[in-house]
């Protein structure tokens, strides 16, 4: 797996959540990947809103996790 890093705070080794998060909800070609902690600023959300959607992909059966 490719060692892709958060663009706001250089976290590394974002996991398959964190990316298939961004592609999600951001753009399925993202070339820039967030954290979940980034990713929340950014959408302005809360934290909780993501690890729900995480599970709701998950039972969806999304391959992105
Ligand atoms: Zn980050």
């Amino acid at each position: 797996m490719k060692n892709i890093s958060c663009y706001v705070c250089k976290k590394e080794k974002l996991t398959k959540n964190e990316i298939g998060l961004t592609k999600k909800l951001i753009d399925k070609n993202a070339k820039r990947f967030y954290c979940i902690k980034c990713l929340a600023e950014y959408l302005e959300v809360d934290l909780e809103f993501l690890l729900d959607k995480i599970e709701e992909f998950k039972d969806e059966g999304c391959e992105l996790f």
